[in-house]
């Protein structure tokens, strides 16, 4: 199977946007078992604006552009570094990918963009996709990785996108203010409802929370890719996705 992995801030660090080193080498040791077991692999990752708060001692995000694009200059390379460290004692190669929507949206820019993928699978290399955020401004940026996952996930027709984030997956309603609210496991249509229970969201450090993963779902299903939204405390949950377990919430692309 050809699955895309989109991994989110509040999984790879904690709330100090330092990294959450027992989490992330379960991480890598799974995803490098996964791609063992002869699945090709792409992880959309973010991070970089996270752990460049950690590296840059700063006391929160920034919230100004060029605050947050400095942050992501240094935090992108310590998300790489870890990454080849962790991914190097399983012997795996990564290969880092730093695009903005305007990347994805223009003809010429999109398919060479394909290509580099598809080669980098066929030689068996692990993608690291993120957005370049230190040059994306408003208007050519993606803005948020699960809308990128959900891009990179169809237009190298993934059968499946999986989205691990601080939460086991999407609600009736926001389970940490209404304890009435219920795990919707299956989904097969968007509806108003649904946007409606999704709320706003993302935590301190990062972009998304459960509008932008509709938005993704959306478009993954619409091409035919299912999406998973699990809870990345415990990166082994991979395996049970993979294993077609009812964990999470699968969002179930449309079959032509
Ligand atoms: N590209 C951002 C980062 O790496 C994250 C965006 C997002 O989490 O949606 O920090």
């Amino acid at each position: 199977m050809r699955i895309a992995v989109k991994v989110g801030t509040s999984t790879l660090t904690h709330s100090t946007g330092r990294l959450d080193i027992r989490r992330v080498e379960t991480l890598c040791k799974v995803l490098s078992d996964i791609k063992n077991a002869g699945h090709e692999l792409i992880l959309i990752s973010s991070g970089a604006i996270g752990m460049g708060v950690g590296k840059l001692n700063l006391s929160a995000r920034p919230s100004d552009m060029p605050g947050k694009q400095a942050a992501a200059a240094v935090g992108q390379c310590e998300l790489m570094y870890v990454y080849d460290k962790l991914f190097g004692e399983h012997n795996h190669t990564v290969a880092q990918i730093l695009l903005t929507g305007e990347d994805l949206r223009e003809e010429r820019r999109h398919g060479n963009f394909v290509n580099t993928l598809q080669r980098l699978l066929e030689l068996g290399a692990l993608p690291v996709i993120n957005e370049n955020d230190t040059i994306s401004t408003d208007e050519i940026r993606v803005g948020d990785n699960d809308t990128l996952g959900a891009l990179v996930a169809v237009s190298v027709a993934a059968e499946e996108l999986i989205v691990l984030t601080d939460i086991d997956g999407l609600y009736t309603a926001d389970p940490r203010r209404d304890a009435s609210a219920r795990l919707i496991p299956e989904v097969r249509e968007i509806t108003p409802e649904l946007r409606a229970a999704a709320g706003g969201g993302g935590s301190a450090l990062s972009t998304g929370g459960m509008a932008t993963k509709l938005t993704a779902a959306e478009l993954c299903m619409a091409a035919g890719t299912d999406m998973v939204i699990v809870n990345g405390q415990r990166p082994d949950i991979l395996y049970e996705v993979l294993e077609g377990k009812a964990v999470g919430t699968r969002f179930i692309g449309k079959k032509a």
